[in-house]
């Protein structure tokens, strides 16, 4: 799995599906159902720690085309859950409508952005969201639209499902305006984090009424190293992967970070990064 994630660690997945179209999700889904199969279904990996031992069962990839169509029609946007999100950010700024901008510089898949309600101080994803077409584990179709999509920091009501399309309302305005707020916000971006390095952003979640780098950084943890994995010096609440390190690595330093932050704070920090 290391090559699939952004933290390019972890071992192997027992069975690893590219389904060609729903109708074969479902099957696949389905039949892992009665076999007592694990499923577990991935995005862009860019917020997934793979531990060393690999993933029993099988992960589910929407890689194929059948599942990253992004349509637009006047003021809605329907995208694959497969589809990039930086695909969707600039198709629909190009169709000259308003409210993807606000996530620029997120990796990843639609489908990955919905589950972990993806966003930052600007938005979330869960604010355009009017509809969710997805599938249980079972293989059977669901939909949630209205109170059904509950939507929470980095949290949403659909970890139980594998999503498989979703329908955006956003706002028309002239692409040259949104186009500059997105170059804003980039900028931003691009200036406190380490873009470049191997990581999943931010690592933990912000605690109520707190910020999570904060708080590492105020425990002098910037530049802590444990075998191959780093607190990033630029900002202290990514962890960052250097070569050779291993999913263990990234473990023991995201307990230790844990263990420093409540020792000082008495706060403990939940992990943001989704544990395989
Ligand atoms: C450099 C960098 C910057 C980042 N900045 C931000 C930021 O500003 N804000 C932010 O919120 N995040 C940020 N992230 C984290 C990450 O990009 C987001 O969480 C992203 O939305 C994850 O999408 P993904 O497709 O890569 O999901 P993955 O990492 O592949 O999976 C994450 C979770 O989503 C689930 N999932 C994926 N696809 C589906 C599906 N179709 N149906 C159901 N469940 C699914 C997986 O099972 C898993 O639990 C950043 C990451 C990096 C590397």
């Amino acid at each position: 799995m290391a090559p699939l994630t952004w933290l390019q660690v972890g071992g192997p997945a027992q069975y690893c599906l590219a389904p060609r179209s729903a109708d074969e999700l479902s099957r696949v889904l389905k039949t892992c159902h009665e076999a007592q199969i694990p499923v577990r279904i991935m995005g862009g990996g860019s917020n997934l720690l793979v531990r060393d031992e690999g993933v029993p069962g099988a992960v589910i990839r929407l890689t194929n085309p059948a599942f990253c169509s992004v349509k637009v029609d006047g003021n809605v946007c329907t995208a694959g859950a497969g589809a990039a999100l930086s695909h969707v950010i600039s198709e629909t700024i190009r169709a000259g409508l308003a409210g993807f901008e606000v996530l620029a510089g997120i990796p990843g898949t639609i489908g990955g952005a919905i589950v972990g309600n993806a966003g930052g101080r600007h938005g979330d994803i869960g604010a355009l969201v009017t509809k969710v077409v997805a599938l249980d584990f079972t293989g059977s179709p669901v939909q949630r639209e209205g109170d059904g999509l509950m939507f929470e920091y980095r949290e949403s009501a659909m970890r139980d499902l594998i999503i498989l399309e979703a329908v955006f309302e956003l706002q028309p305005e002239p692409t040259e305006e949104i186009t500059e707020r997105l170059r804003k916000i980039w900028i931003t971006k691009k200036a406190v984090q380490p873009l470049a390095s191997q990581s999943v952003g931010c690592i933990f979640k912000n605690p109520r009424g707190s910020s999570a780098g904060e708080l590492i950084d105020k425990a002098g943890l910037k530049g802590t190293r444990v075998g191959g994995a780093e607190v990033s010096d630029r900002h202290a609440n990514f962890l960052v992967t250097l070569p050779g390190a291993t999913s263990d690595d990234v473990l023991r330093l995201m307990n230790l970070v844990q263990t420093k932050v409540e020792g000082q704070f008495g706060i403990r920090l939940e992990p943001e990064v989704q544990i395989w």
